[in-house]
């Protein structure tokens, strides 16, 4: 249905190259997490499937399609970022409907799926106001509710937690897991948070120094890591 499939992506920053021929195969359904170390380039390879950062070399297939050329807004994917991005200047209702308008989606429809995504996340109490007026764990569920209204084939979240302290880092984990279960959406997860990937992945992508050391469960890589690296990175303190 809407795999996603990454044959040999490369990137490049000038004569910096940072990620280094990556394949994978990501199945309709799966919670995958993108972990490693600081620098490693999982930001960078979720971008390139955003289609906010270009290929240097390689393709990406979305669904049987070759995506790598299509302009972000083409490619039936929507991102989370770390800091949120909301525009600050608008209402919580306004953020979330904003991509649906560019695209034509009708009005009705809109409101509708705003507010069925605000029901989902608990946030209708909130729709008319501004981000300034919300904690971060309530940014963090509108920057969500805005990927929901738009249900596209894949969710894209870059270390959506780190900015929550550690008591709501933890509940909003488990609401991202209930909310994979609900939607069954893929989701595209990156992290370097050892504890976010065991628990939130139905597979794991170690990443370290532009490659990727092995993918698995995370049972597989904490019980038959491939590499020395990811021994240590995964596998428990000695
Ligand atoms: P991670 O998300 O794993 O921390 P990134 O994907 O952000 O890693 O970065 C991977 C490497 O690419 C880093 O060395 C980073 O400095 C470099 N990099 C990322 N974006 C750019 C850019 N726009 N220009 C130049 N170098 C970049
Ligand atoms: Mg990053």
């Amino acid at each position: 249905m809407s795999d996603i499939v990454l044959k040999e992506v490369s990137k490049s920053f000038g004569a910096v190259s940072v990620l280094d021929k990556v394949s994978m195969h990501i199945s309709s359904g799966e919670f995958i997490v993108f972990l490693g170390p600081s620098g490693c380039g999982k930001s960078t390879l979720l971008r390139m499937i955003a289609g906010l950062e270009q290929v240097s070399g390689g393709e990406i297939h979305l669904g049987g399609q070759r995506v790598d050329q299509l302009p972000p807004n083409e490619r039936g994917v929507a991102m989370v970022f770390q800091n949120y991005a909301l525009y600050p200047h608008m209402t919580v209702r306004d953020n979330m409907s904003f991509g649906l308008q560019n695209v034509g989606t009708p009005k009705e429809e809109i409101k509708r799926r705003v507010e069925d995504a605000a029901r989902m996340l608990e946030i209708s109490q909130l729709l008319d106001r501004k981000p300034a007026q919300l904690s971060g764990g309530q940014r963090q569920r509108v920057a969500i509710g805005r990927a929901i209204v738009r249900d596209p084939k894949a969710f894209l979240l870059d270390e959506p937690l780190s900015n929550l302290d550690a008591g709501l880092r933890v509940r909003t984990r488990l609401e991202l897991a209930q909310l994979h279960h609900r939607i069954k959406a893929t989701m595209i997860f990156v992290t370097h948070d050892q504890t976010e990937a065991m628990t939130l992945a139905t597979r794991i992508v170690v990443m370290n120094n532009k490659r990727v050391e092995q993918i698995g469960t995370p049972m597989e890589v904490y019980t038959r890591p491939a590499t020395r690296f990811v021994a240590g990175f995964v596998g428990s303190p000695a």
